[in-house]
């Protein structure tokens, strides 16, 4: 029988959609310019509505209204622990473990030191 790629469930959707998001941060300016940090802000208020996976949408949504939670937009360092921070969220509701946010950049920026990529 022939392979064929099915439609991704909420997982696969998941994992690609992290993978873009880190990869976004980790290409973000160290210091962003104000249109920039509005087209951030945009970006991830829109995303937060077109999130194809309506009830994850809701409560990313829904966390990111708060006060103390609204994207973080000055530069790289900012956004990538915001990032890390709303990921963490999501991590906790679905019992999975935390990830050392001081980590991130070596996930999704530089490599491990040790030469791992997993
Ligand atoms: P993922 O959580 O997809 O992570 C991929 C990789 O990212 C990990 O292997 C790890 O190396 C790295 N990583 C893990 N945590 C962090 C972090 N905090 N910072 C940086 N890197 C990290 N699924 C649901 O079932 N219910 C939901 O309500 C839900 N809401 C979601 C909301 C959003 C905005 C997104 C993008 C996804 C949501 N998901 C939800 C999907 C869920 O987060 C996972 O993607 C999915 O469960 C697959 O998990 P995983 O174990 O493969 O790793």
């Amino acid at each position: 029988p022939v392979a064929r790629d099915c439609p991704p469930d909420v997982n696969e959707l998941g994992r690609s959609t992290w993978t873009f998001l880190h990869s976004v941060a980790a290409q973000y300016p160290e210091q962003a310019t104000p249109a920039q940090q509005d087209d951030m802000k945009s970006f991830m208020r829109i995303f937060g509505k077109l999130y194809p996976c309506w009830y994850c949408a809701a409560d990313f949504q829904e966390w990111s209204a708060k006060p103390e939670n609204t994207p973080k937009v000055a530069g790289q360092e900012d956004f990538g622990r915001w990032l890390c921070d709303a990921h963490n969220e999501v991590n906790r509701k679905l019992g999975k473990p935390e990830f050392d946010c001081n980590l991130w950049k070596e996930r999704w920026r530089d490599g491990w030191n040790d030469g791992r990529c997993d």
